[in-house]
């Protein structure tokens, strides 16, 4: 479902991902995990095209990302995001927040939008949060409206960047606990986290990067109990 081949990027003189190779099959859960400043996020964001990728091939569904042919709108239709901000909309109640691109991109009816809306609230734990603005709400329930939202889109891969780590400490089970049933699902995800408990519950492989590198990949189990590689095994002993 989403391959990188030899992928390199530059920000000007800097090479922040380097030769990267990756498959992702379909209904995979990958937990990416390394230091800050490693290149996961600008990774997750070439997926969708909001950072291009400098030479290698990156496709989608057998669709080349950054050939210039490919409609990129209907691409990230396809592809939902979830960050570590929520980034919600302030002024928009939460249904407006989930309901926009639903309306705006799928040409939906705002009767049909909302039914969409209601049932992902529903699945999010806070259908009688509809109404309420996003700070009404607290860290993990805005997070929750931003799954939901990402979900309304009906995409076929979901991608999380740091979800839960503006959250407070007690309101990140709630969220972990919405991803991990969407993992279960089969939801396609990659999803940049340190949450062990997460990673080793659902992840199918956890990939290691240092220095725009792909340095280790492993089945959770396995990466966690015995990493192969010296640095994983330094980052795992400053995180845990
Ligand atoms: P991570 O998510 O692993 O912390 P990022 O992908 O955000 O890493 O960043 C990787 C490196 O690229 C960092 O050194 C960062 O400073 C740099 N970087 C990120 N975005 C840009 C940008 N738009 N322009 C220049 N450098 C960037
Ligand atoms: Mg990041």
């Amino acid at each position: 479902m989403i391959q990188f081949a030899a992928v390199n990027k530059y920000y000007g003189d800097f090479h922040v991902l380097k030769d990267i190779n990756l498959k992702i099959e379909k209904g995979e859960v990958v937990v990416v995990i390394g230091p800050s400043g490693s290149g996961k996020s600008t990774m997750l964001r070439c997926i969708n095209r909001l950072e291009s990728i400098t030479d290698g091939k990156l496709t989608i569904n057998n669709t080349e990302v950054n050939d210039k042919k490919t409609d990129i709108n209907q691409l990230r239709r396809n592809i939902g995001m979830v960050f570590q901000h929520f980034n919600l909309y302030p002024h928009k109640t939460v249904l407006e927040n989930i309901t926009i691109a639903p309306i705006m991109v799928l040409k939906q009816t705002k009767e049909e939008a909302e039914k969409t809306a209601m049932y992902f609230l529903e699945k999010v734990g806070i259908p009688d949060k509809a109404n309420s603005y996003p700070s009404q709400l607290s860290g993990g329930q805005q997070q929750r409206v931003a799954i939901a939202r990402g979900l309304a889109m009906k995409p076929d891969i979901m991608l999380f960047d740091e979800p839960t780590s503006a959250l407070d400490p007690e309101m990140i089970g709630e969220v972990l606990d919405v991803m991990k049933a969407l993992a279960k699902e089969g939801m396609t995800m990659v999803v940049v986290t340190h949450e062990m408990g997460f990673a080793k519950e659902v992840a199918d492989r956890i990939i290691f990067m240092d220095h725009g590198q792909i340095l280790e990949q492993a089945k959770p189990a396995e990466f966690y109990a015995n990493p192969k590689e010296e640095r994983a095994r330094l980052f795992l002993s400053r995180i845990l």
